[in-house]
């Protein structure tokens, strides 16, 4: 089942109502724990030279970890937009439109 950027967002909030941390929840505090898990995303890379990090992945163990990572960095920002009244897909969609005229296709 894939559920929308929409639809995890609310997951994600319903999650954290759910269990009282919404008063946990505002910006600042959801700014460093994505730093934290982008660091713990990090680690997985660190120290491996740039082949031995492409092939993360390649092993049941690795390819776990780096799931694990991406979906925490995910589940923080999803929080951190809808803390702070972002639409994240507008907001994805409207930078892949800048970016999109700021660099011409080659
Ligand atoms: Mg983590």
């Amino acid at each position: 089942m894939s559920r929308t950027l929409a639809e995890l967002t609310v997951a994600v909030r319903d999650f954290a109502d759910a269990r009282d941390w919404q008063r946990f929840h505002n910006p600042k505090n959801l700014v460093l724990a994505l730093v934290g898990e982008v660091g713990e995303l990090a680690e997985l890379v660190q120290w491996r030279t740039p082949d031995e990090a492409t092939e993360l992945t390649a092993t049941l163990a690795g390819r776990k970890a780096a799931e694990d990572e991406l979906a925490d960095v995910a589940i923080y920002l999803l929080r951190l937009a809808d803390e702070l009244g972002v639409d994240l897909s507008a907001a994805i969609e409207a930078k892949l439109d800048r970016n999109e005229r700021r660099f011409p296709r080659t």
